[in-house]
C-alpha cells in the first residue's frame, strides 16, 4: 500500500514523471488500472474514492495507491479519526466523542481501543520522526501528556508541525501528514512497523 496526494489529477501526473516508487524495491510504478471504488466519511460528508493500482517496473509486484484522506481498513477519513482521536486526548469519553463527530459509539471505541494498544509504540515512532525533522528541537518537542494516548496524540501532531515547517506543506492538515507519513497504517494491523523513516 501506498500513500499518495488526494486529487487524482497529481497522483497521475507524479506516475507519467516516474516519480512514485514501489515500497518493496523501491522501482519505479506505473499505471495499472483502478482499485475498487470506496465511500469515506469525511468531516463535511461522504466521500468517494477510487484509488489507481499501480504495478513496479522491477519486481512487478502491484500496489494499491491509497489516497492520504484515507486509511487501511476505516470507514472514516484520516482526519475524522484524528479528530477523535484529539478529543480522547483531552479526556473524552468514546460515547461524547461519537456525538461530537456524529459516528457510531462501537465505531470510536474501534478506534480507541486500536489507538491505546499502540499508543506506546506510535509515540515513539512519531518522536523519532519528529527528531529527524525538527531544526529547533526544544521548540517541537511535546511535554509529557499525563496518559499513554495524548502523549502519542501530541507526538503525531508535533511530528505534523516539524513536517510542514521543513516540507513547506504549510497548508496540509495534521491528520494527513500522519496518514501520509505512517501511509495509511495509523489503526492498520502491524503498525508501527519498527524504526523506518516516513514516507513523504
Ligand atoms: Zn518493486
Amino acid at each position: 500500500m501506498v500513500t499518495v496526494e488526494v486529487t487524482a489529477a497529481a497522483v497521475e501526473q507524479r506516475l507519467s514523471a516516474g516519480e512514485l516508487s514501489c515500497p518493496d524495491c523501491g522501482g519505479v510504478l506505473a499505471r495499472w488500472g483502478w482499485g475498487r471504488s470506496r465511500s469515506l466519511r469525511g468531516p463535511g460528508g461522504v466521500v468517494v474514492v477510487r484509488p489507481r493500482r499501480a504495478r513496479c517496473r522491477s519486481c512487478e509486484a502491484t500496489h494499491i495507491l491509497l489516497p492520504v484522506l484515507s486509511l487501511v481498513r476505516r470507514a472514516d477519513t484520516a482526519e475524522v479519526v484524528g479528530a477523535g482521536l484529539e478529543l480522547a486526548a483531552a479526556g473524552w469519553g468514546s460515547r461524547w466523542i461519537a456525538e461530537r463527530l456524529g459516528r457510531p459509539v462501537t465505531t470510536v471505541r474501534g478506534w480507541l481501543r486500536c489507538w491505546s494498544r499502540r499508543a506506546g509504540r506510535a509515540a515513539a515512532v512519531f518522536t523519532s520522526w519528529l527528531v529527524a525533522l525538527a531544526d529547533d528541537l526544544a521548540a517541537v518537542l511535546p511535554s509529557p501528556a499525563g496518559t499513554a494516548v495524548a502523549d502519542a496524540v501530541c507526538a503525531a501532531a508535533g511530528f505534523a508541525f516539524a513536517a510542514r515547517a521543513r516540507l513547506g506543506m504549510l497548508k496540509v492538515p495534521t491528520w494527513l501528514l500522519v496518514s501520509a507519513a505512517c501511509r495509511g497504517c495509523l489503526l492498520a494491523p502491524g503498525w508501527p512497523w519498527g524504526p523506518a523513516r516516513p514516507r513523504m
